[in-house]
């Protein structure tokens, strides 16, 4: 599939890395995990949101916006890659915070919202929980209009179907990839929010043949209504593409309860999942997302939808400047 028509700006300059996770899958007594590290993507410190960026940015600049305006809660990781990129291409950025957790914003807080202040964000708005999150960001873009600038609105975690052409381009990547290890995996598991990550790589697997199996774990909602949210992405990416297919709904495949009590919210299944992958492989997993994702697969495996001779990777989508703002949780 040939991405070369949109325009895209590049913020990372190597495929990001599979790598066997040899102690980890012992620990667990079973199946071979592989991982691939797109918690190193560029960007500050980068995740997944970076590849969307490549493309939303791109539009952005065509479109001679001088600031990106996008929306996320308290400790966003999506805001924080949105301002490195504005900061990267010499635009300013300005921020909707919705307090999805009553109370949980504060101005000082550590983790993400240090780095917002720290790269010298140029506005945050915050609102409560459940407010019309594209209507505040419009009223930002009208803000700055009246201002003589030209702001470019960028929907919460990048997801929509430019914003999912970054995971239809990490899908071909690690078409590639497997071809060169030689590698063949039963299973990907992916994380599942705004769904631009799992519905852009459920378009790019329909649109390469990469017959693969496919799992969302939810990070804020249960599959009922989760995957018809990826279903969605992927068949707006797919139309994006002129693929001139439908969705099937069983490529679509979600799995819930690991996300309880809620988005955000700690559980012990998340800090078990954050101690084992830091204690047997080093490598830093983040409470809202990445450490409810593992929890996930460790729970796939233990409750054998994952066979102990099943080879699975799992996709590492960043997330850990959050780490340091729930170090009283995880201690
Ligand atoms: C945003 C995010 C996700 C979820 O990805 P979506 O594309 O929003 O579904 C997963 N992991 C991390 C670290 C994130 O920041």
């Amino acid at each position: 599939m040939d991405l070369t028509r949109f325009p895209r700006r590049r913020y990372t300059h190597h495929p990001t890395p599979i790598e066997r996770l040899e102690h980890f899958s012992a620990a667990l007594g079973g199946p071979q995990i592989w991982i691939k590290r797109d918690d190193q993507l560029g960007l500050t410190p980068g995740g997944n949101k970076t590849r969307k960026l490549e493309f939303l940015v791109a539009d952005a600049l065509a479109q001679g916006a001088d600031t990106l305006i996008t929306c996320g809660a308290p400790q966003s990781n999506h805001c924080r890659l949105t301002l490195s990129a504005a900061i990267k291409e010499g635009l300013k950025c300005r921020m909707v915070i919705e307090e999805r957790v009553e109370g949980s914003y504060d101005v000082d807080a550590s983790g993400n919202n240090f780095l917002f202040r720290l790269m010298g964000v140029e506005d945050v708005v915050v609102v409560p929980g459940g407010s019309n999150l594209g209507a505040a960001m419009q009223k930002v873009a009208a803000d700055l209009a009246r201002a003589g600038r030209k702001g470019y609105v960028i929907p919460g975690g990048g997801s929509n179907a430019l914003g999912g052409l970054g995971y239809v381009a990490c899908a071909q990547e690690l078409q590639q990839q497997l071809f060169e290890h030689d590698l063949q995996l039963d299973r990907v598991i992916v994380g599942s929010g705004s769904s631009g990550t799992h519905g852009g790589m459920v378009a790019g697997f329909l649109g390469n043949h990469i017959d693969i199996a496919l799992t969302g774990v939810g990070v804020s909602r249960d599959p009922q209504e989760q995957a018809p949210l990826v279903r969605r992405e992927a068949q707006a990416v797919c139309d994006l593409l002129e693929l001139g297919v439908t969705v099937p709904e069983e490529k679509v495949h979600c799995i819930g309860g690991y996300w309880q009590p809620k988005y955000s919210v700690p559980n012990d299944a998340m800090i078990e999942a954050v101690r084992l992958m830091a204690r047997t492989e080093g490598i830093l997993l983040d409470p809202v997302y990445t450490g409810k994702i593992v929890a996930g697969l460790i729970g796939m495996v233990r409750n054998g939808a994952v066979r102990a001779d099943e080879t699975v990777l799992f996709l590492h989508t960043g997330g850990m400047p959050s780490l340091f703002a729930y170090e009283d949780v995880l201690r």
